[in-house]
């Protein structure tokens, strides 16, 4: 088992140098050369496992050598310490989208310490770094560009990790209150976390990273490390909810197929699926959610891949002109578009339809749904109308409402219940600096730190 650069086959790397060096010499996305596709007998034996030691066995086949099972196990324990519930929203009564047959499950991701699913990936990649480093004792920078999420995540897994900086970019009003304020309290004023705010749009902070990342002299000087999803340590840990929840669900429901929908931006999500199906999850169909920024929606119609500058809506973390895992789907199908297209369906949305959409689900069921999972949810009643057959649908919820409070509020004109943890998080003070989108303002930063 090794990684292999998706721009070519002959550059290759362990589990170690792939994480670490985030991408490829040539600039390609570490793949991993086998994927495990697991027997019957022994994915009976994982679907009997609890979460974190279903993941901590998957994990295994992904990391070889370098870290043992043991401390895989120990680790999978200590990140995956919350809540990962299948919820079905509609009680005894009927979803208005059953079309016959058809179940109606909300897979929760959004329990961890910062209410997105992005903890998932974040934690069990934090641990995997600072155990590979705290060997070497060599010391990283994680520069990370955020559309809100991401940053918070990576914070609060990197948060007193020894050996480990971390550079937090997120865009000017591009993040919503909540998210800022997450992000810009994680550390204190002599922590290892640091949050900049970028004069621009998250792309510019993106722009920003890869400036950085494809600089040899800067990217050496630095020791930089990327914590965004084109490193395969994020989307390894992805996939290890879909083995496992497809395999309760099911159990549960065990004569139809299983489609998931699933609201994306960057498309690390959907890779993580993606690979869990390889390795023999349950799941017939992927159904992708975009918001009008839907590059992979218009490439499932068409065929052509025509990327655009992104722009700003309400389901803010998917506000993504240029997926960054677009060539790790492409790379797992070979490329071909029949291929993906027999798997992927996708549908995308305006902010005025997810607003009604959030109204909606919450009039008939008092369910609230964050404005992500709300296209993801629209995505998958989409496909329901669209191809009319029995199946068992699972959206996911990537984020909790309360992340969006100001928006979801305004949508369902009351205040809705904010979790205790956000609300410690206001009673503390932001700290970050601002910069302009210009390498040599994001130089600055980076020497300040390592001075
Ligand atoms: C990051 C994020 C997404 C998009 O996930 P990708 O892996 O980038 O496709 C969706 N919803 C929320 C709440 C997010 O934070």
């Amino acid at each position: 088992m090794h990684y292999y650069s998706h721009k070519d086959k002959n550059l290759k790397s362990n589990f170690n140098e792939a994480l670490l060096a985030s991408l490829a010499g040539d600039g390609g996305l570490w793949m991993p050369s086998v994927t495990p596709a697991f027997k019957e007998s022994e994915l009976i034996e994982l679907a009997a496992m609890n979460f974190s030691d279903c993941a901590a066995s998957l994990s295994n086949h992904f990391v070889t050598n370098q870290i043992d099972k043991q401390t895989l196990v120990d680790i999978c324990a200590d990140a995956y310490n919350f809540d990962l519930p299948i919820k079905t929203i509609f009680g005894d009564r009927q979803s208005p989208y059953v079309i016959s047959n058809c179940q109606d499950y909300i897979l929760e991701l959004f329990h961890g310490p910062t209410l997105a699913f992005k903890d998932f990936a974040a934690r069990f990649m934090g641990r995997c770094a600072s155990k590979l480093l705290s060997v070497s004792s060599e010391k990283k920078i994680i520069l990370v560009a955020t559309s809100g999420d991401t940053g918070g995540a990576i914070g609060d897994a990197f948060l007193d990790q020894k050996n480990i900086t971390v550079i937090i970019l997120f865009p000017k009003n591009g993040v919503s209150n909540v998210q800022e304020q997450q992000l810009c309290t994680i550390g204190s004023s002599n922590s290892n976390i640091y949050a900049v705010k970028v004069d621009g749009t998250f792309d510019d902070c993106q722009g920003l990273v890869k400036e950085a990342f494809s600089n040899k002299s800067m990217n050496k000087k630095f020791s930089l490390m990327s914590a965004n999803s084109i490193n395969v340590g994020r989307v390894i840990p992805q996939s290890f909810y879909y083995l496992w929840s497809s395999l309760q669900v099911k159990t549960s429901n065990p004569n139809l197929p299983i489609v998931y929908s699933i609201p994306s931006g960057n498309l690390g999500n959907l890779t993580g699926g993606l690979l869990a199906k390889k390795m023999g999850a349950p799941i017939d169909y992927f159904v992708v959610g975009n918001n009008l920024n839907d590059p992979f929606v218009r490439y499932l119609k068409s065929g052509n891949y025509n990327p655009l500058p992104s722009i700003s809506t309400l389901s803010n973390a998917m506000d993504i002109g240029r997926p960054n895992n677009f060539p790790r789907i492409l790379e797992l199908y070979s490329g071909d578009y029949d291929k993906i297209t027999n798997v992927c369906h996708g549908f995308s949305f305006s902010d005025d339809e997810t607003e009604k959409h959030i109204k909606k689900i919450f009039r008939e069921f008092g369910y609230v749904m964050c404005p992500h999972t709300a296209v993801g949810h629209l995505a998958m009643n989409a496909f329901k109308m669209k191809y009319k057959f029995d199946f068992t649908g699972v959206t996911v919820a990537t984020a909790h409402p309360s992340k969006f409070t100001e928006n979801v509020d305004r949508i369902l004109g009351q205040a809705t219940e904010m979790p205790i943890s956000l609300k410690s998080i206001f009673k503390k003070k932001k700290i970050y600096k601002t910069i302009s989108p210009e390498i040599s303002e994001l130089e600055t930063i980076l020497l300040n730190c390592v001075s």
